[in-house]
């Protein structure tokens, strides 16, 4: 039984591909860590410094805080952490790291807003009863005030979000089901997230409704996992920071080539291709413009003229002009109603046609039982679609 986690799941949403390349083939890259990630583990590491030794009663100064988030940083920086935005150093993201961390401790000194339980704690959720489907993940900080127990967690984004991203966050709420089942006199739980950033908490509740539709949606993504047989990628802005970029299929081409000389670069044989792609495309949608045109003016000549049939030198071109009905399309308002009246007529089966396209896609996705697909995969022949699409580099 695989054991799953939040970040798991979350890699999955993001991108099936990375999922397969970290958790099954588990690929390791000369990337350890992006700069990001390195910056938010000093800082955690330092902020549980804090509650840690407060357990043995001793209070640090924040410049001693500071003293050891250097020195961790120093002890555990090196070149393979990847550093995306260019524009700034592993210094400016150490300082950022130091004015985090300071923030808090102004905010917070002397800590005694809650009484701290655990830090780091590894929690196990069972999402169902036969204990088939299990979680597991660690809470930043979990404190309590009598029988109001909170779950903190540190967050060293750049971007505040908004209070109905955190009110629809599954990482918090999965964690308050374990806490729930291991504390049976909370009555309250809050999730408390500490956007250092901005020195600003977001906080946010889970009534026992959304918890359990929350399990039913987690094992259903879970299910999801285990039956994907095609780990497709999905490129998105995340791609910048992923480390399997060098090996992407999505990617791979640019980060072999982006390094290269400018000479070198223009006569890769995939970079010259791309460009000749370009060119003759280029000079396909002139024409088709001037055709376009071409055909307008034929039509106008014809119209003028009272004629159907305009002769050049060898050919003769036949100009219809015909009275028509258009319907609204598939993504029009009215396409419903449409619809449904057919259906009320009772003609729709005779205009209705199957969407082979999105079978293909449903089949492919297997978004159906395997039985239906089964079945439907007799009707199926192998083929092999090469499309080119052409867009922007960056
Ligand atoms: S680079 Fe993007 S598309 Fe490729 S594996 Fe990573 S996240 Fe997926």
């Amino acid at each position: 039984m695989t054991i799953y986690s939040h970040s798991r799941l979350s890699t999955f949403e993001q991108c099936p591909l990375k999922f397969k390349y970290n958790y099954i083939d588990q690929i390791k890259t000369e990337i350890e860590q992006t700069i990001e990630a390195f910056m938010g583990e000093m800082v955690h590491k330092s902020l549980e410094k804090i509650y840690v030794d407060l357990k043995f009663r001793k209070l640090n100064s924040l410049q001693e805080l500071m003293d050891y988030f250097n020195d961790l940083w120093k002890k555990n920086y090196n070149e393979s952490i990847l550093i995306v935005r260019k524009e700034y150093s592993a210094e400016n993201y150490r300082q950022m790291g130091e004015k985090f961390i300071s923030d808090y401790y102004e905010k917070h000194t002397p800590f005694n807003q809650s009484i701290t339980l655990d830090t780091e704690k590894r929690i196990v959720i069972n999402l169902d009863k036969e204990g088939k489907y299990v979680l597991q993940g660690y809470i930043d900080r979990l404190a309590c005030k009598g029988t109001v127990y909170e779950i903190h967690d540190y967050k060293t984004s750049s971007s505040l979000p908004l209070q109905e991203y955190a009110d629809a966050d599954r990482q918090l709420a999965l964690y308050s089901i374990a806490v729930k089942q291991g504390y049976p006199d909370a009555a309250d739980i809050k999730l408390i997230w500490h956007y250092l950033a901005f020195n600003k908490e977001i906080i946010s509740k889970r009534s026992e409704e959304e918890l359990e539709n929350l399990k039913k949606e987690t094992i259903e993504l879970i299910k999801q996992i285990e039956a994907c047989k095609e780990f497709e990628p999905k490129t998105s802005a995340l791609c910048d920071w992923c480390e399997f970029r060098g090996i992407c299929p999505k990617w791979k081409h640019l980060a072999v080539t982006e390094n290269l000389p400018v000479n070198e670069y223009l006569n890769e044989d995939g970079v010259k291709l791309a460009n000749k792609y370009v060119e003759f495309n280029k000079k396909k949608t002139d024409i088709e413009d001037e055709m376009s045109k071409i055909r307008e003016a034929l039509f106008d000549y014809c119209k003028k003229n009272h004629i159907e049939v305009v002769f050049g030198s060898d050919n003769k071109l036949v100009c219809k002009t015909y009275e028509n009905f258009k319907f609204p399309g598939k993504n029009e308002l009215l396409r419903k109603h449409l619809e449904e009246a057919l259906k009320k007529l009772g003609r729709y089966d005779e205009v209705a046609e199957l969407d082979v396209f999105k079978l293909s896609r449903i089949l492919k996705s297997r978004e159906w039982p395997e039985n239906i697909r089964e079945i439907l995969m007799n009707f199926a022949r192998d083929e092999k679609v090469q499309r080119i699409y052409i867009g922007k580099k960056y």
